[in-house]
């Protein structure tokens, strides 16, 4: 099996992590050096101005001798953790807060240039060649009426910066790794939220897709890919299921064409080989004759179920007068009727009641209908159609007093191939089909039919239909 989403979303993870990892050990460090750098300079240039106004400049003015503004920058020198200058404008270094006041002694700072800050307030660098390492320096100039006496410089060692700006990106470190471990517990929830659940069902589908239509499979969560499974199964379940029924179907109708083909080959070999004489071959011939009636009623009866499926809601409707239909449906039965003595009493609602319907299928209903309740009747027995009008329906029943059905059978008679027990000795020509064809045209008039049926006491049949408009303009 493919596992591309597994390593797409693996792949996304490692350059997430390369991509944090780059971000955090370059980009950052700089930026927070940059900072700290800044913040640092400015606290050191708003000291050098503070000193700059009052000891320095009390020293140009002579108020001061630089004996003690030495010690008081000496202890503030500490204080900042930093080397204090008074510079000359010529260079020369009036003061150095590293080293003991030396009047004797003339240090000039060469080639110092106030001005090599501009545009900022302070530098990074050995300050003139007068440090050795790299510092962060200040300048702030002296000004004594409107005129610079000398310069405060402020230098602090770029290591200190480093340290705090390390232990700064220590935090960003240990940041980044719970960032990463927490991104895996994503992956790991991900892959247990959905991937697991995905793997099943892609598994399920390419099972389904060699056929395997009983292949079940379990997805607990009650989100959308819960819901997918759950829809994947039940479509699995109702396919194996048409297919079972397909089989069935196959199976059913090969049967019920084999036993009068067999019957029939027997009765015609035997009376080709003299096993039955001639003088019997009528009464055999009229058997054969019987069979082949079953087959082609059972051939007809296919395709009218085959034609119900595949057109579905063709119907050719029309107002017209069901009590007429009743009474020729009932009438074609005269001659069956009379050879077991049964009478069929017609109990219907006014003269003409005009139904909306396919008025060639409503007879197949009512043939199929009245048909059976004479199959399963016993002789001299009476069999009631009556039409009854009920919240603007038309209902047909057909009543006998025949055989019944045993309750178990009562849900399955509508099965296509359904025969009860009780009904296969009565009746060896019956296909099974009669019933389904009946649901089928019912159904797709968009009426309902049911069954009231007792074990050995009789039958009903009802259904519904919708009348014509006419019948309400006649009212
Ligand atoms: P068949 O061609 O065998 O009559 P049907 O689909 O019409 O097929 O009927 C299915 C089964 O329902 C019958 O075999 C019989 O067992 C039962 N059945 C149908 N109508 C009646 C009835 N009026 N009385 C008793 N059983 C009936």
């Amino acid at each position: 099996m493919r596992k591309t989403l597994y390593l797409k979303f693996i792949l996304a993870y490692v350059i997430f992590g390369i991509f944090s990892f780059i971000m955090v050990t370059t980009f950052v460090p700089s930026m927070t050096m940059e900072h700290l750098t800044r913040e640092k300079a400015d606290n050191l240039y708003s000291e050098a101005t503070l000193i700059a106004n009052t000891y320095a400049n009390g020293l140009y003015t002579s108020e001061t001798d630089l004996e003690t503004v030495k010690v008081q920058l000496d202890s503030l020198a500490v204080y900042l953790e930093s080397v204090i200058r008074i510079i000359n404008p010529s260079g020369r270094l009036v003061l150095d807060t590293e080293s003991p006041i030396n009047v004797e002694e003339v240090v000039m700072i060469e080639e110092f240039d106030p001005t090599v800050t501009s545009g900022s307030y302070y530098m990074v660098g050995d300050f003139f060649g007068s440090f050795e390492g790299d510092v962060l320096s200040v300048i702030a100039p002296i000004t004594t009426n409107y005129k610079v006496k000398g310069y405060v410089t402020i230098h602090c060692e770029m290591t200190e910066i480093e340290v705090s700006c390390n232990s700064l990106l220590n935090i960003s470190y240990i940041t980044l790794v719970i960032l990463l471990l927490l991104s895996l517990i994503i992956l790991i929830f991900f892959t247990e939220i959905v991937y697991v659940p995905l793997r099943k069902i892609t598994y399920a589908t390419e099972q389904y897709a060699e056929g395997n239509m009983h292949y079940e499979f379990q997805v607990e969560s009650d989100d959308e890919i819960g819901y997918l499974a759950a829809c994947l199964n039940y479509m699995a379940s109702q396919i194996a299921g048409a297919e079972d029924d397909q089989k069935k179907f196959v199976a059913n109708v090969s049967h019920d064409f084999r036993s009068p083909l067999t019957s029939i080959r027997g009765y015609l070999e035997a009376m080709i080989d003299g096993t039955i004489p001639p003088e019997m071959h009528e009464k055999y011939l009229n058997i054969v004759l019987n069979e082949t009636d079953r087959l082609t009623k059972l051939t007809n009866s296919l395709l009218m179920l085959n034609n119900l499926n595949t057109k579905g809601m063709l119907l050719d409707r029309t107002d017209f007068d069901i009590n007429k239909v009743i009474r020729n449906t009932a009438a074609s039965f005269e001659g069956t009727c009379r050879k077991k003595t049964i009478a069929i009493e017609l109990i219907l609602t006014g003269q003409e009641m005009l139904v909306n319907a396919d008025v060639g299928r409503i007879q197949q209903v009512l043939y199929n209908l009245i048909d059976n309740a004479i199959k399963f009747s016993h002789h001299d027995s009476v069999i009631k159609i009556e039409t009854s009008l009920k919240k603007n329906k038309l209902f047909v029943s057909v009543k006998d007093t025949g055989i019944g059905i045993p309750k178990d059978d009562l849900k399955m008679i509508w099965d296509r191939f359904y025969k009860s027990d009780l009904s296969r000795g009565k009746d060896k020509k019956g296909t099974g089909l009669g019933l389904s064809i009946v649901k089928e045209i019912i159904n797709c008039h968009g009426e309902h039919i049911n069954v009231i049926s007792t074990e050995g006491v009789g039958s009903e049949f009802i259904f519904s239909m919708a009348l014509s408009a006419q019948n309400e303009e006649e009212d």
